[in-house]
C-alpha cells in the first residue's frame, strides 16, 4: 500500500526512482480510489487506457534516464478543456461529445516530455463557464469534504480529484477564478500563472485574453514544480512570453481592506482570513491596509469582455467544423439546432450577451467601456505594488454552497468571482492557498487565502506560499 495521503511529487519520485515502488503500481493505486469514489463525486468525465501502459514504459528505463526526468513516472490528471492527443477532450459539453483530440497541448506535450502519465480527463463547467462544476452537461462534481456541496468551478473536477485522493496533480484553466475557486473550496492549492506564462496552444478557448493553464495540487511546492515544467514561450500561442526580469520582492502584504470588508463576505471566510493575517504577521510579514479606487468596475467588465470574447470563440462550434451535429437541409438550421440543442442554458445565455455588447449600437457603451476599466484596474494595481509586494484576499466571498442552492440565481454566482477576477483582468499571477476550516452545519468546510503579484512574479508567490505552510 503507498499511502496516498501524505505523498507529494517529491516523495513520489524519490520512491520510484529508489525502486520502492513502480510508476505502475502508484498510477494503479490511483485508479483503485478513482474505482472507489468516482461513482460518488463525479470528479473524471474519463480515463486514458494508455496511462498504464505509459506508465510500464517509464518502469522499463534505466535508473540514469528515469532521474533525467522531473516529473518521472508521476500520475496527473488533466482538466476536460485540455488536449492529449488522440483523447476525447469535451470541455464538459455535449457538442463535443466523443470529439478526439487531434494533437497535444503544448502544457500536456510538456508534462509527457518531463515524464508525467496523464491518467484522465476531469469534469468541469461546460465550455469553462461557472463557478460550481453544476454546468458540466454530464453532472455536477461533488466536494469531497461535504458531497453535498459543489467542489467550486469550472475546474472543480480537478480541485475534488486531487482533495479525494484520485489525483496526486491536476491541470486546470483559470479565465475569471477556475483555478483559485475550487482549490479553495476543496482545500488544496492552486496557481493561476501570469497571462502569457504558459502557453494557450491546445487549451479550450473560453477569454483568449484572460486564459491560463495552471497546476492544482496538494502543497506550494508541488504547482512551483508543475509551473516551472509547463511555463515559457511558445511559438504556437503569440501572446506566450518568457519571464523577462527577475523579481525580487520584500515581506509587505497589502490587504485592501474597504474592498475586502465592503460587505457580501461570509464571517466564517473573514475569520479565516483575520487569522491567516495574523500568522503572516507572526511569520515577519508586514501587512498595510492598500486602496484598489476602481475596484467596483472589476466584476462588471470582467463580465462584459467575458460574454463578448465568448460569443466570439464559442462560434466555431457550429455543428460542421467540430463535434456533432443536427442534421437539416438548410444550413442555418443545421447551426441553430445543434448549437441551440447541444450547448448548455450558461453557454448560449453568454452567447447571446456578448452578440449583444459587441453589437454596432452598444460596443461602445459596453466593450469599449469594460475595456477601459480594465485598464485602469489593471493601473491600481500597478500603483499598489509601488508600495507593497504582495496582495492578500479572500479566494471566495462564502463557503462552498449546497448543489443547487444557486441554480436559480445565476447573479449570484457571478459574485462569488468578486476577489479572483482581477487577476485575469490585470494579467497579474494569483495563488490559492490552504489556510484553513470553517463549521458548516456540522462539517469542516476549507477556506483558502488568495495572494497576489505583480506580472511574472510567480517566484514570490511560491516563497510565501511556502512560509505561510510552514515549509520555510
Ligand atoms: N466564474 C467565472 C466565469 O464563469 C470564471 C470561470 C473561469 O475561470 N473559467 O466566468
Amino acid at each position: 500500500m503507498i499511502d496516498l495521503s501524505t505523498l507529494t511529487i517529491s516523495k513520489a519520485r524519490k520512491a520510484i526512482i529508489a525502486g520502492e515502488y513502480s510508476s505502475a503500481e502508484l498510477v494503479d493505486e490511483y485508479l483503485k480510489v478513482i474505482k472507489e469514489k468516482n461513482g460518488e463525486i463525479n470528479a473524471y468525465l474519463g480515463l486514458y487506457e494508455s496511462a498504464l501502459e505509459n506508465a510500464r514504459a517509464f518502469d522499463n528505463l534505466s535508473t540514469e534516464e528515469k532521474s533525467k526526468l522531473t516529473l518521472g513516472g508521476i500520475p496527473i490528471a488533466v482538466k476536460d478543456n485540455i488536449l492529449v492527443k488522440g483523447e476525447v477532450v469535451s470541455s464538459a459539453s455535449k457538442i463535443l461529445e466523443n470529439y478526439l483530440a487531434p494533437y497535444d497541448a503544448t502544457a500536456t506535450r510538456k508534462l509527457k516530455d518531463a515524464g508525467a502519465i496523464l491518467i484522465g480527463r476531469t469534469n468541469m463547467d461546460e465550455f469553462a463557464m461557472g463557478g460550481s462544476t453544476e454546468n458540466s452537461a454530464y453532472g455536477t462534481t461533488r466536494n469531497p469534504h461535504d458531497t453535498t456541496r459543489v467542489p467550486g468551478g469550472t475546474s472543480g473536477g480537478s480541485a475534488a480529484a486531487v482533495a479525494g485522493g484520485m489525483a496526486l496533480v491536476a491541470l486546470g484553466s483559470d479565465t475569471g477564478g477556475s483555478i483559485r475557486q475550487p482549490s479553495s473550496f476543496c482545500g488544496v492549492v492552486g496557481l493561476k500563472p501570469t497571462y502569457g506564462a504558459v502557453s494557450r496552444y491546445g487549451l479550450m478557448a473560453a477569454v483568449s485574453s484572460f486564459d491560463q493553464i495552471g497546476p492544482i495540487t496538494r502543497s506550494v511546492e508541488d504547482a512551483e514544480i508543475i509551473f516551472n515544467i509547463i511555463k515559457g514561450k511558445d511559438a504556437f500561442d503569440s501572446t506566450s512570453r518568457e519571464e523577462t526580469v527577475v523579481q525580487s520582492r520584500g515581506k509587505v502584504i497589502g490587504v485592501p481592506n474597504t474592498f475586502v470588508r465592503g460587505g457580501g463576505i461570509s464571517s466564517e471566510v473573514l475569520k479565516v482570513f483575520d487569522d491567516s493575517i495574523e500568522k503572516f504577521k507572526s511569520l515577519g510579514y508586514e501587512v498595510v491596509d492598500i486602496e484598489l479606487p476602481n475596484i467596483k468596475y472589476a466584476l462588471p467588465a470582467y463580465y462584459i469582455l467575458n460574454f463578448a470574447e465568448i460569443s466570439s470563440n464559442m462560434s466555431r462550434y457550429d455543428g460542421i467544423r467540430f463535434g456533432t451535429n443536427i442534421d437539416s437541409e438548410k444550413l442555418f438550421e443545421v447551426y441553430s439546432k445543434s448549437r441551440g440543442a447541444k450547448l448548455g442554458k450558461e453557454v448560449r445565455k453568454r452567447i447571446m450577451l456578448g452578440t449583444y455588447v459587441l453589437s454596432a449600437g452598444y460596443y461602445d457603451s459596453y466593450y469599449g467601456k469594460a475595456n477601459l476599466a480594465r485598464g485602469v484596474i489593471k493601473s491600481d494595481y500597478e500603483k499598489a505594488f509601488d508600495k507593497v509586494d504582495y496582495i492578500l484576499t479572500p479566494v471566495a466571498p462564502t463557503l462552498p454552497w449546497k448543489i443547487g442552492d444557486k441554480v436559480t440565481d445565476p447573479l449570484s454566482i457571478y459574485l462569488e468571482d468578486i476577489f479572483t477576477v482581477t487577476a485575469n483582468l490585470t494579467g497579474m499571477p494569483a495563488i490559492s492557498i490552504p489556510a484553513g476550516f470553517a463549521n458548516a452545519s456540522g462539517t469542516k468546510l476549507p477556506v483558502g487565502i488568495q495572494l497576489m503579484a505583480p506580472e511574472f512574479a510567480e517566484d514570490a508567490l511560491f516563497e510565501a506560499g511556502k512560509v505561510f505552510e510552514n515549509k520555510l
